[in-house]
């Protein structure tokens, strides 16, 4: 473990650090497939914690914390980009730690609050795996909000819906920084979105923010300068790709089910179609939804 931590871990800024959380997730061959989530501190005057990485991820975090001189208790507050199972898994023992204040975005309060209901309701292969529990949320967060972190460092909310309802990204001005979560696809990547025009809308809005340094995400590596605008504009051109693939494919095979969808959905797009699964074939579904808008962009 010690090992990992130092390899994936580093100083981004002045304030702010990055973890490389490793975790697994169970295909459905029932075949472990290794994955990996970011999760960001920023060394304020308080310990901000954005995302808490899948279950048991607080051990990682706390070792950071300690091989830098702070200690776990201090984490105040952490943000939760949304709700799903590898941004909230350590959400309940960080909390039982530190008494920290947890903050997400009103729409995915429920799913945090109740993670049977989620996995009732978004059933992820080895949900209750890859979560350690429910936590209330005890700040609901909204588009515009400030999240004082002290030493003049000013976080700002940026609701970007697409991925989930209440995925929300942080601006912090004074260093550049865009946290994005997972409102960004990666292209090339699992698409995996709730509504895909809703996420253009927001990676257009983020695209708009003047000024971005560094872009972190939480599937992805630091990315500097213009490097963020050129992922910002590969994941639009990536969506719209998938997009008029499904619109095609669903055209011309009315009958295929969603997962056969899904497979022949990938393959088209060039990616594995061994890679399928609910999760996958529920975005495909929500482009089947914005049929009337043939190019999203
Ligand atoms: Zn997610």
């Amino acid at each position: 473990m010690t090992e990992i931590k130092l390899r994936h871990s580093m100083q981004i800024t002045e304030h702010i650090h990055a973890l490389k959380v490793p975790f697994q997730i169970t295909d459905r061959a029932g075949l472990e497939v290794p994955r990996f989530v970011y999760v960001y501190l920023i060394y304020g005057k308080k310990t901000c914690l954005i995302d808490s990485g899948v279950v048991s991820s607080e051990k990682i975090i706390f070792d950071y914390l300690s091989s830098t001189g702070r200690r776990p208790e201090e984490i105040s507050l952490l943000v939760l980009t949304h709700s799903h199972p590898d941004h909230i898994g350590s959400a309940k023992a960080i909390k039982k730690v530190s008494g920290c204040e947890i903050s997400s975005h009103g729409a995915e309060k429920a799913w945090i609050e109740d993670v049977d209901l989620q996995s009732r309701e978004r059933p992820v292969p080895g949900f209750h795996s890859l979560v350690g529990g429910s936590v209330k949320v005890d700040r609901v967060l909204e588009e515009g909000d400030l999240l004082e972190l002290g030493d003049g460092l000013r976080l700002k909310v940026i609701h970007t819906p697409g991925h989930s309802k209440g995925s929300i990204s942080m601006w912090l001005s004074e260093e550049g920084v865009l946290f994005s979560g997972d409102a960004i696809p990666l292209a090339g990547e699992m698409p995996i979105y709730d509504d895909p025009l809703a996420s253009v809308k927001s990676i257009k809005k983020l695209k708009a923010i003047e000024g971005i340094e560094v872009l972190l995400a939480a599937w992805d590596q630091p990315r500097e300068g213009d490097q963020a605008y050129k992922i910002m504009d590969e994941s639009l051109r990536y969506l719209q790709r998938i997009h008029e693939t499904v619109i095609k494919i669903a055209g011309e095979q009315p009958s295929l089910d969603s997962m056969e969808l899904c497979k022949r959905v990938l393959k088209d797009v060039g990616l594995p179609e061994s890679i399928a699964n609910p999760m996958i074939a529920r975005s495909f579904q929500a482009n089947l939804k914005a049929l009337d808008h043939t190019d999203l962009l």
